[in-house]
């Protein structure tokens, strides 16, 4: 039995409306689909959850609270099968509009304490270029509502740089998420995928000096509010960052289930179909990548300089028996202080979080 994996991931792919920017793997909600998908979830973790302990679960998607009750409450009945440890982090994703009193009401019972919220604007002019309609008056209700029901680990994403932003409708959004007077927020960079109802429309991306200063500005506004930098595009209050995405960062081992989903088992990473048919007929993997000790070093790097603490040399040592810098070449930019080297850690200075690929290309191997 695996010890190391304590970190489950769930895929929802349904969702009420589909937004403009969006490559997610999703459909539209779908009553009969649903069944047949949870079916599906159900034998997919029955055959391949070995029974480790978990101490995070991920709920996300798609929007899983676009489910009816009826539903949430037979997927909650699957998850039961999983040994959750007593401090366990379970999170949802939710969007506010179909997250009910009812629906938080239940999540409660099966023992959610951590919800994310879809946000991403309220201003009318940018949901109207991505297509997303959630009202204010829709938002302070739901969290009003999960804090009264005792759930007040609570994430709300922005997205920002959508065609036609200003810096000051960014600073209403800000402020407004601000207001809201919740422990987590995390920002997206809007990126024009292929295959998006955005890129067919001919949308293109803001300029990139403005997507810049629009970071900076995130970014202070935030930390003058008491939220921590923990993530290059992750911010929360003391104690609120999130324990399931930061296993992501430090390249630990997961279980993904369903579809869409991606697992790292064992040193071997697994696609699953982006296909729900394929998916729902049983076909789930597509894909199966051998990690070596190499890519699971430079995962490594890449990974951990995305937080704050960066990387810890001692775990690095430890896990491969060899100190980092006798595999990579990076005292350059030690000298140069981009990145920052005491005898524990070796990190990205925030300043330089912004272009944190352009640091990671420099990081030669040896
Ligand atoms: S962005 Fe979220 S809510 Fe919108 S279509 Fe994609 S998964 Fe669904």
């Amino acid at each position: 039995m695996s010890k190391r994996i304590d970190a489950v991931y769930i895929h929802i792919p349904f969702c009420n409306y589909i937004c403009a920017y969006c490559d997610f793997c999703k459909v539209f909600y779908n009553r009969e689909y649903v069944n047949k998908y949870l079916e599906a979830l159900d034998k997919e973790i029955k055959a391949n959850y070995k029974g480790e302990i978990i101490t995070s679960l991920y709920i996300g998607g798609g929007t899983p609270s676009s489910l009816s009750l009826d539903e949430l409450e037979r997927l909650f009945n699957i998850l039961k099968i999983f040994t959750l440890s007593k401090d366990c982090e379970i999170t949802m994703e939710a969007n506010t509009d179909s997250l009910t009193l009812d629906k938080i009401k239940l999540l409660k019972k099966y023992g959610v304490n951590r919800v994310s919220l879809g946000i991403e604007t309220i201003n009318k002019k940018l949901q109207e270029v991505i297509e997303r309609r959630t009202s204010k008056e829709s938002i302070i209700n739901c969290i009003n509502n999960l804090k009264k029901e005792g759930i007040t680990n609570i994430n709300v994403d922005l997205i920002y740089a959508i065609k036609g932003e200003t810096l000051d409708d960014l600073k209403k959004d800000i402020d407004f998420l601000i207001s809201l007077d919740v422990p987590h927020i995390s920002t997206y960079s809007l990126i024009i995928e292929d295959n998006t109802k955005l890129k067919i429309n001919g949308v293109k991306n803001i300029d990139k000096s403005i997507d810049r200063e629009m970071y900076d500005m995130i970014s202070s506004i935030l930390k003058n509010n008491n939220y921590i930098h923990y993530e290059i595009s992750n911010f929360s209050k003391k104690g609120y960052s999130s324990k399931h995405n930061l296993k992501y960062w430090y390249n630990l081992e997961y279980y993904g289930f369903g579809v869409g989903a991606s697992s790292y088992i064992d040193n071997i990473r697994y696609t699953n179909t982006r296909s729900i048919t394929n998916y729902i007929n049983g076909k789930t993997i597509l894909d199966k990548e051998i990690v070596t000790i190499k890519d699971k070093m430079f995962y490594e790097v890449m990974l951990n300089l995305r937080t704050n603490k960066g990387i810890d040399k001692e775990i690095f040592k430890d896990k491969y028996k060899t100190n980092i810098d006798d595999i990579f070449e990076y005292k350059d930019l030690v000298k140069d202080k981009v990145l920052f080297e005491d005898r524990k850690y070796l990190r990205v200075k925030e300043e330089y979080f912004y272009v944190l690929d352009e640091i990671i290309c420099k990081i030669m191997v040896k």
